[in-house]
């Protein structure tokens, strides 16, 4: 039986596994990203090459999820804000010296969402949009059962989306995207700016004050569930997707974040089409963006 690679870099790993015929997940792991593409091409060839020796001439196709607006026409990442280094690189030339097999690069969450798609809580749909909340938040549609990659293949950047025009700026030029108002780096920022303290803290930290009571824990996942809100809200208005999913480490912090976005959703969406839209947690956690690309692989093979 035939098995697909997926690989999915993310800002602090590189995930990378293996999928069966029936999309079953047979390996996986990690490696810590490197900072420099110096060192990201020599770590994918040694992933890949563990991979092989693992399981020999069974790999029959892979599929890579990388950070960034791909374009389809030339193959190349033109812009990531998160991890700039592979802007414009080859990428495709860089692989083909060792990948030997038929593979494919797109989109990290456009990956991710074929693979909540295929194998997670969007099995089944026809339309549907995931949302992954991190340090960035990423995002892929599928409409009509299919991947929606737009003319260029840039489409689904919901994280770039303007949710508050005078709000923060943003590594992709804009201000006040989405992914500036509701990441974690901004809850961070707004418990910070709420409580003038000068602790280095994470989101995760903010998490566990607001889980004791922290009342500015709580306002400032509040603030960042409010501009998650209108983005669901423009989301829901403008595509009436059967789903959408959230995924990603800030989903974690359940009600804190997503009460307040679904009240504002509902207050700010039309009425019927909140109501038809489902609003879910994602499935696949950090895997879903590997299984994904290794989905994809699989899913261009059989064309
Ligand atoms: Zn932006």
């Amino acid at each position: 039986m035939s098995l697909y690679a997926g690989f999915d870099l993310g800002g602090t790993h590189l995930k990378y596994g293996l999928i069966n015929e029936k999309g079953e997940v047979v390996f996986n792991d990690k490696s810590t990203t490197p900072p420099s593409m110096d060192d990201l091409i020599p770590l994918l060839r040694k992933t890949w090459e563990t991979l092989k020796r693992r399981e020999r001439e069974r790999i029959a196709a892979a599929g890579f999820g990388f950070p960034g607006i791909f374009s389809l026409e030339e193959q190349k990442i033109f812009q990531s804000p998160n991890y700039p280094e592979i802007d414009n690189i080859d990428l495709i030339p860089a692989l083909s010296r060792f990948v030997k097999v038929p593979f494919w690069v797109d989109n990290d969450a456009n990956m991710a969402t074929f693979g909540e798609f295929k194998r997670g809580a969007g099995q089944g749909v026809q339309s549907m949009v995931l949302l992954t909340l991190g340090t960035g938040i990423g995002s892929g549609i599928i409409l009509e059962g299919k991947l929606w990659h737009g003319k260029c293949g840039f489409a689904g950047e919901l994280g770039h989306v303007i949710v508050n025009p005078n709000g923060e700026r943003c590594k992709c030029g804009s201000q006040g995207c989405l992914e500036t108002e509701s990441s974690a780096p901004k809850i961070v920022k707004n418990y910070k700016s709420l409580t003038k303290t000068k602790e280095d803290i994470t989101a995760e930290d903010v998490y566990h004050r607001a889980k004791k009571g922290d009342q500015a824990a709580r306002d400032a996942f509040a603030q960042a569930g409010f501009y998650l809100g209108i983005g669901l809200a423009s989301t829901i208005n403008f595509l009436n997707p059967e789903k959408i999913l959230l995924g990603g480490a800030v989903t974690a912090a359940g009600d804190f974040l997503l009460s307040p976005a679904l009240e504002e959703a509902r207050r700010r969406s039309y009425k019927a089409s909140f109501a038809c839209c489902i609003i879910e947690k994602a499935a696949l956690g950090n895997k879903a963006g590997f299984i994904g690309a290794a989905s994809w692989a699989k899913e261009q093979m059989k064309k």
